[in-house]
């Protein structure tokens, strides 16, 4: 299974890696989910839907106008799309002869073979009600289908998944947030009666480390005592993690790795003079390009603790520069 993908020289970065594994793409790839129509989360999707030919593709059944309308309208990429809506038209003009796509929400079992299975735990059941709620209003007010669009943003209803294997279980946060209501987002999850009981030994922390994402239920309740947890940096507008997002982090879990070391800079010059010849001579001044990082999870069965290995740019959580 892959679970969305970033671009590294216009290349997938999961496809990559599977290739030096020498994973057989087209027949041991079974499952591709797109957790959410963000661009930091499907960029390279299609690269991987083409290759991986054998492999269901499932995201969220609750869509935002603007994906659903690539996805079930409109299909032919064009050149003004954001690139994520070009990455869904990407991928619908690649469906012919291949099965549907799956519907994610929760409850729903993706896949399933002997002893391991992956299930969606989001969007829930009242993100749903109300997304059909929507669709159904739009068509009676004669206005186009596609223009359905769900109250929420993309990561309300982004796909959470259990993997489980055996005893053993991971849960994948994608960016799904806290919400007050009792029957959305990470409440909507804790709160289900048909919850698996298994606790997760591996954690993929929700929204880039946000508060706005934290719930601490889903650690006493979803989790095994400090869980092996990993965490993506976000660099554009407000950086995640925060000092307090990684202090609150830390202190549930010693186990905490993210995939980057530091956040980039915007290089700030204090002194006008510099500032306007800089300016002049139309040089752009960033910081230290970024570089990939990768953290890698490995247990087999019987073992008792994850093995981790870092590459790249990736560190332990403590050692994690934050943006000032
Ligand atoms: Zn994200």
């Amino acid at each position: 299974m892959v679970v969305d993908s970033l671009l590294d020289h216009q290349e997938s970065v999961p496809l990559t890696y599977l290739q030096t594994l020498n994973v057989d793409l087209a027949r041991d790839v079974k499952l591709l989910v797109a957790s959410h129509w963000h661009d930091d989360h499907i960029k390279g999707l299609a690269q991987l839907y083409e290759r991986c030919s054998a492999a269901d593709i499932a995201f969220s059944v609750v869509m935002l106008k603007d994906e659903f309308h690539a996805y079930f309208v409109e299909q032919e990429p064009n050149g003004k799309a954001k690139s994520g809506i070009k990455e869904i038209k990407r991928i619908s003009a690649l469906r012919g002869g291949r099965k549907p796509p799956l519907l994610a929400s929760a409850h729903k079992i993706l896949w399933r073979t002997a002893g391991a299975e992956v299930e969606a735990l989001s969007p829930s059941a009242q993100d749903l009600a109300d997304f059909l709620q929507a669709l159904a209003t739009r068509q009676s007010l004669k206005r186009k289908f596609a223009e359905a669009a769900m109250p929420l943003g993309r990561n309300d209803v982004s796909v959470v998944l259990a993997l489980r294997v055996g005893d053993e279980s991971v849960l994948l946060g994608a960016d799904l947030e806290q919400r007050s209501h009792q029957h959305r987002g990470w409440n909507a999850i804790l709160n289900s009666a048909a919850r698996h009981p298994t606790k997760s030994s591996s954690f993929k922390i929700p929204h880039h480390g946000s508060k706005n994402a934290h719930n601490s239920n889903v650690w006493t309740q979803m989790l095994t005592p400090e869980p092996l947890s990993l965490v993506a940096p976000w660099n554009r507008g407000s950086k995640l993690p925060t000092v307090a997002d990684g202090q609150r982090i830390l202190s549930a879990t010693p186990r905490a790795f993210i995939t980057n070391s530091y956040l980039q800079r915007k290089i700030k010059l204090d002194i006008a003079a510099v500032r306007n010849t800089i300016k002049e001579s139309e040089i752009a001044l960033t910081g230290a390009p970024l570089q990939l990082g990768h953290v890698r999870a490995r247990k087999r069965p019987g073992e008792t603790s994850w093995r981790v290995s870092l590459s790249g740019d990736a560190v332990h959580l403590q050692d994690f520069k934050y943006a000032s």
